[in-house]
């Protein structure tokens, strides 16, 4: 069996932590290859290593002086370092990065300072070797990642290792300088590794025992998801519900390597397994809802515009040169909606209904603001009966008036739009509904 584990910036942020990430690593030796993130908060408005090496490294730039700052880092280093009492010093590596950053090494070789040198920590700590992300995690000269080249260099060079650290978030382009996935990006580094050394999991550890049935926000102590698919996960993490980066699942889902998340905090729990297929049967009818505030409906009355062809290409169209994006085109007869991101239209409300007057001629056309869509997803409801019918009584039943309904034809998900201010209720009334009642 080999494991790639993942630990986040909550999990490294300290040496109690560390402490805590050593002890679940040494318990399983399946656990083979590290991915770190930089340390992160130790506490809720604590700073995060990797914004102050961002902001360091903008002080750099702007010629000021840097002494302070880079204290700062090296302090919370230094912490981790006597806190596991460690025979080690990063003066060196501290000495480096304060030239490189004199001579303006860009801001993702900053930023991927943080990784780096908690991966040369953890390494030292468990005694593991120590690989340079800038070796194995390759992007090519525009700057996109080259996920054949990565994986071919990577398989190579870990084959033989019992095990390694090698620190996410970053990689290297063919003139060596250094380059950085978008923010929380070790979740992606982590994937690249389980991917290469064809895991037989990749355990994503942080600070949450799982992905959660909705939004702890919303509801008390809501449920954890066992299982969740792929599938189901995306249309969840479309709505806002996130606990790994969206570009993670890629790499392990070509090779079908389940993710494993876990809490560092409380390494008992067996967390959410995110898995390609399975024929597990979901503990529930959904396995999660989510939702997001602020969309408005763009909707356009004409007699007749079924018989129109190319009716809905003209409306869309208008979109399109506006540059806006769709989320959903409910339809009925002689009506036609387009649901947009509220904030996305108002600045071009005007010449988008212009468009559609000059394109399709309307009767008439209406706008319906402060809009929530909510999502209701689930495997489950594929072979159960009944469910919208329970959905649309829960809402009944929590005075919420369905202002869309959605439901995809894969029957993964049912989408509803309600008033913005019916959100949370409608949210509590879906979990209670399909959730508390056990079913
Ligand atoms: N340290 C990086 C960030 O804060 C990447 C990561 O933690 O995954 O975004």
């Amino acid at each position: 069996m080999i494991k790639v584990v993942k630990f986040g910036g909550s999990s490294l942020a300290s040496a109690k932590q560390m402490a805590k990430v050593g002890a679940i690593i040494h318990e399983d030796p399946d656990r083979r290859y590290v991915v770190p993130s930089a340390p992160g908060r130790r506490f809720s408005d604590d700073t995060k290593v990797t914004d102050m090496l961002y902001r360091c490294y903008d002080a750099a730039a702007a010629g000021e002086v840097i002494d302070d700052k880079l204290d700062a880092i090296r302090a919370r280093y230094q912490e981790i370092i006597e806190g596991l009492g460690l025979n080690f010093s990063l003066d060196e590596e501290f000495e480096v990065i304060r030239d490189y950053f004199k001579r303006r090494a860009g801001r993702d070789y900053a930023a991927s300072r943080g990784e780096y040198l908690n991966g040369l920590v953890l390494a030292n700590y468990l005694g593991f070797r120590f690989i340079d992300a800038k070796d194995v995690i390759l992007f090519d000269s525009r700057g996109n990642f080259d996920a054949e080249s990565t994986d071919a260099v990577l398989h190579e060079r870990l084959r033989n290792l019992d095990n390694a650290v090698i620190p996410g978030f970053y990689g290297a382009m063919p003139d060596g300088s250094i380059k950085t996935f978008s923010r929380g990006g070790s979740d992606i580094t982590g994937s690249i590794i389980a991917r290469a050394v064809r895991a037989n999991v990749y355990e994503n550890w942080t600070d949450v025992s799982g992905c959660l049935v909705t939004d702890p926000h919303l509801v008390d102590n809501p449920e954890t998801i066992e299982t969740i698919t792929y599938r189901e996960l995306r249309e969840l993490s479309y709505m806002g519900a996130s606990v790994l980066h969206e570009d993670a699942i890629f790499p392990v889902r070509s090779e079908a390597i389940p993710i494993n998340i876990r809490n560092t905090n409380r390494p008992g729990d067996p967390g959410t397994m995110i898995v390609e297929s399975t024929v597990r049967s979901p503990k529930h009818v959904i396995t999660g809802v989510a939702g997001r505030k602020g969309f408005c409906a763009i909707n356009i009355d004409k007699a007749m515009m079924n018989s129109e062809i190319g009716f809905g290409r003209r409306v869309l169209q208008v979109f399109e040169e506006n540059r806006i994006s769709f989320e959903h085109t409910p339809s009925g007869i002689d009506t036609f909606s387009v649901l947009v991101h509220q904030e996305e239209f108002a600045d071009k409300e005007q010449d988008v209904i212009a468009g559609l007057h000059r394109a399709v001629n309307p009767d008439n056309i209406y706008l319906e603001t402060d809009l929530a869509l909510i999502a209701i997803v689930g495997r489950g409801m594929r072979n159960a009966q009944g469910t919208a019918g329970r959905l649309f009584s829960a809402l009944a039943g929590a005075g919420v008036n369905i202002k869309m309904i959605d439901q995809g034809s894969s029957e993964l998900n049912i989408i509803i739009g309600v008033r913005d201010e019916d959100f949370e209720r409608s949210i509590r009334a879906i979990y209670k509904e399909f959730i508390t009642s056990g079913r």
